[in-house]
Parts: C-alpha cells; sequence; structure tokens
C-alpha cells in the first residue's frame, strides 16, 4: 500500500475492530485512552509474531536460552538499573488549553502546538514507572510495574549461566508486558502504556563486543525482512554520540516507514558492563564470569536487541494491507507472511442447506485442526466468505460443494494469485503442510 495514502491508518484501525484483531480496551464504559485488547484473530496474530521471534532466537540457535521472569521485582532492582533516577521525561503543561507535551517534543518553540498560547508550564520531572502498594499496608512498601523485561534478565545471569553451563558468549531471550506512564501515547497501539517486548541480553567478552553488536543488528533487521516487511519501508538509525546514554557504547535502531513517518520498531545497543556492574554493586553478588581456557575472570559486556512486539505486529498489518480491482470490485487483502497469518486455512461449504456437505466440510476441518489453524465458516455466501478471508490473511480456502460428494475432491483457492485447484480430500492435508512449510 503507498504510504502517501494518509488514509491508511484509519484503514487498518478499523480493519481491526471490524474484523476482530484489535479493540478499545474497556470499550463498554467509554474505552481507557490508548489502551487496546487483541481479539479474536489478533491475539492468534500476536502469538505468530513471538513464536516467530521465539524460534529465531532461541529454538534455532544453540548459544541461546529463554527466560520468563516476573513482572514485580525486588525495589532496588530499578535503583541499580538508574530507572528511579533517571528513567523520566520533561514535562510541559499549556495553562490555556490543558494539552501536556514532552519537553522535547516543543524542541525550540515556546508556545502551545496546539493553541499557540505562550502561557506554559516550567519543565518538570516525570517518572515513567507506574508504582504499586505491595502487601496489606498501604503507603508502606512499594513496587514497580517493570518499564522494561530486561532487568529480569541480569538478575537472572548467574542463574542461568550455572544452570544451563554456558560460556560466554551466549544470550538470554525474553518476551513479555512492560509499562510506562507514557505521557503522550498514540497512534493507536505504536505507543502506549502497557505493551509487551522482545528482549535479548546478549553476554560477550569485553573486546568482542562490536563484532556481536554488528552482527545483531544484520540479524534483527533481517527478521523483520524474512517476515514480509519491504525492505525500502525499514532503515536502520545510528544513535548520535550525544543521544546516548553516558554508558551505552553504541545504539542502532530498526525503523518502519509507518504512515505517521519514520518510527522506531527496536533498538539494538552496545551496554558495555554497565547493567551487570550496577546489579553487582547494589546486590552485593559477584556476577562476573570465570573463563576456564584464559584463566581469566571478567564481566561481560552486553549486546540488546530490544523490540517491542505490538509496534511490530502493527509493521505487519500495515506492510501486508493491499487493495485491488478484481473484476470492477474492491478486494482488500492481508498479504501476512504464512508464519504470521492467523487462520492458515478456511474451510467452506458452498450450500449450507445441505447436511452431507456441511457435516462433510466440518470433518475436514477438524482433521486439519490437529495440524494447523483451521477455520469453518457458513455464515455468508461464497463470495463474501472469500473477501472476508482475504482480509483477515486467511491462506487458504478449502471449499466443498455437490461433487465433492460424489467424486470426494475440494476445491482449495490461494489468498495471492486467487488460483483455483481440485484435489483429493485424502490430499489436502499434505497439500497444505508442503506449502506452508
Ligand atoms: P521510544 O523512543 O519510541 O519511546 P524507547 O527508545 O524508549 O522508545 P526502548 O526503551 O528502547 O524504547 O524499548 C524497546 C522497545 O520497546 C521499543 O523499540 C519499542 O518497540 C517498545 N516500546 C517502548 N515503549 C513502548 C510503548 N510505550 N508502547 C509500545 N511499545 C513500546
Amino acid at each position: 500500500m503507498a504510504k502517501t495514502d494518509n488514509k491508511i491508518m484509519e484503514k487498518i484501525v478499523s480493519l481491526c475492530k471490524r474484523r476482530g484483531f484489535i479493540f478499545p480496551s474497556s470499550e463498554i464504559y467509554g474505552g481507557l485512552a490508548s489502551t487496546w485488547d487483541y481479539g479474536p484473530l489478533g491475539v492468534e496474530l500476536k502469538r505468530n509474531v513471538k513464536d516467530a521471534w521465539w524460534k529465531a532466537n532461541v529454538h534455532q540457535r544453540f548459544d541461546m536460552e529463554g527466560l520468563d521472569a516476573a513482572i514485580l521485582m525486588h525495589p532496588d532492582v530499578w535503583k541499580a538499573s538508574g530507572h528511579i533516577e533517571n528513567f523520566s521525561d520533561l514535562l510541559v503543561d499549556c495553562r490555556d488549553c490543558k494539552k501536556r507535551f514532552k519537553k522535547e517534543d516543543l524542541a525550540e518553540q515556546s508556545n502551545c502546538p496546539n493553541c499557540k498560547s505562550d502561557n506554559l508550564t516550567k519543565p518538570r520531572e516525570f517518572n515513567l514507572m507506574f508504582k504499586a502498594p505491595i502487601g496489606p499496608v498501604e503507603d508502606e512498601e512499594y513496587v514497580y510495574l517493570r518499564p522494561e523485561t530486561a532487568q529480569g534478565i541480569f538478575v537472572n545471569f548467574v542463574n542461568v549461566l550455572d544452570s544451563r553451563h554456558r560460556k560466554v558468549p551466549f544470550g538470554i531471550a525474553q518476551i513479555g508486558k512492560a509499562y510506562r506512564n507514557e505521557i503522550t501515547p498514540g497512534n493507536f497501539t505504536f505507543r502506549t502504556r502497557e505493551f509487551e517486548q522482545m528482549e535479548i541480553e546478549y553476554f560477550v567478552k569485553p573486546g568482542e563486543d562490536e563484532k556481536f553488536y554488528k552482527e545483531w543488528i544484520d540479524e534483527r533487521f533481517d527478521w523483520y525482512m524474512r517476515l514480509g516487511i519491504k525492505k525500502d519501508n525499514l532503515r536502520l538509525r545510528e544513535h548520535a554520540k550525544d543521544e546516548l546514554a553516558h554508558y551505552a557504547r553504541g545504539c542502532t535502531d530498526i525503523e518502519y516507514n509507518f504512515p505517521f513517518g519514520w518510527s522506531e520498531l527496536e533498538g539494538i545497543a552496545n551496554r558495555g558492563d554497565f547493567d551487570l556492574k550496577q546489579h553487582a554493586e547494589f546486590s552485593g553478588k559477584d556476577l562476573s564470569f570465570f573463563d576456564v581456557k584464559t584463566n581469566q575472570r571478567f564481566l561481560p559486556f552486553v549486546i540488546e536487541p530490544s523490540g517491542g512486539i505490538d509496534r511490530a505486529l502493527l509493521a505487519f498489518l500495515v506492510d501486508s494491507y493491499r487493495e485491488e480491482q478484481v473484476k470492477g470490485k474492491l478486494r482488500v487483502v492481508l498479504g501476512l507472511d504464512k508464519a504470521l497469518s492467523p487462520i492458515k486455512a478456511a474451510v467452506l461449504p458452498l450450500l449450507k442447506n445441505r447436511p452431507e456437505i456441511v457435516e462433510l466440510a466440518k470433518k475436514i476441518a477438524k482433521g486439519l485442526s490437529r495440524k494447523i489453524v483451521v477455520r469453518y465458516d457458513d455464515t455468508a455466501a461464497i463470495g463474501k466468505l472469500y473477501r472476508r478471508q482475504d482480509e483477515v490473511g486467511t491462506l487458504y480456502c478449502i471449499t466443498v460443494d455437490v461433487d465433492t460428494l460424489t467424486d470426494k475432491q475440494v476445491t482449495i483457492r490461494d489468498r495471492d494469485s486467487m488460483q483455483q485447484e481440485r484435489i483429493a480430500i485424502d490430499r489436502v492435508e499434505e497439500y497444505l503442510e508442503e506449502k506452508l512449510a
């Protein structure tokens, strides 16, 4: 879809609602600003994005381990990580129209971008972490909802190292929820207060960090392309020296050309030994690694590819959305990669008032459901059913008709080419397995 089509975000938001991908949270109560629920097809798509990431970064690599740490952590974690002191934005309020802005978004401007008033407050520090009371006595003890999943990995570094007999270099991968009390959430699911991250901490020997930093940038960029994102819509943006945190030795963002402009999908950072050093100091525990080969003990450096599931999912939706004219009619297609499509095949009876056809179609669907995500649908005429399936990215439609009862064959229609093939029922499973491999 041409990115100049400024209606595309509206179309995506509307398709997501209409077809059950993403709903506004608590909608019957009027919604909660910038908070979203993944519906029946959204949850499948999200699982597929996570599975694709997990497969590429844990199952298909022998230098990686997985982890699922708790969201709530010891409050000292956030002292050590620097989040209590530094994880804040500068906030400016307009006293006239009451809108609120991040100082960095105002740049040199001294007027309100909304109403042009110059009646702005001075910038105030605003910590982005959600604080919650823990235990029965309110106001006494607090925990934070984690603003990133990374710290759960650092505090488990030695647990994973020891229990899995690991040697540096190796990495730990984790997917999970993170929370930030963002001042200016928006652009649908791009910036929200509750979101999901996919993060890797890759531990390396100091001196080898630059090499692995470059490798991870290439690998992560490639991952988005392997899953179908067009190369022209992806770019790398290296952070300038003055953008980097004091400890960071380098940081590069992977950006996607969203309809609202180039924006960050993921950041890959070379963090040196900052994180392990801080946790060693604050916890009093030794977090170093002893290399038996060289007889050396050192604190590993860390390369961190850190991305957002929701942002990746939004990019996959935007990038795969297309509109075509077919015989004078509009066809909307989500051309999602086969690994991502929420429904791999739909089984559709041509005549729903013929019980033998319905029964056979359901039987075929049931059989296939052992292997793939398949749906049975008889809620409309065939033309409409095809269109609905195209719009949610279903790869194959299998139609059962009157002839099927005698010749034991079905028609399989391919989403992208719309070509139809007649094949024997007992070959369908093998056919799909080949196509989806
Ligand atoms: P931004 O500059 O857009 O606020 P960031 O640089 O603060 O992002 P990181 O702290 O590097 O983000 O987090 C890693 C990833 O987590 C981001 O690349 C993004 O994909 C995701 N992410 C961060 N904040 C949000 C959010 N509020 N909503 C959705 N995803 C987010």
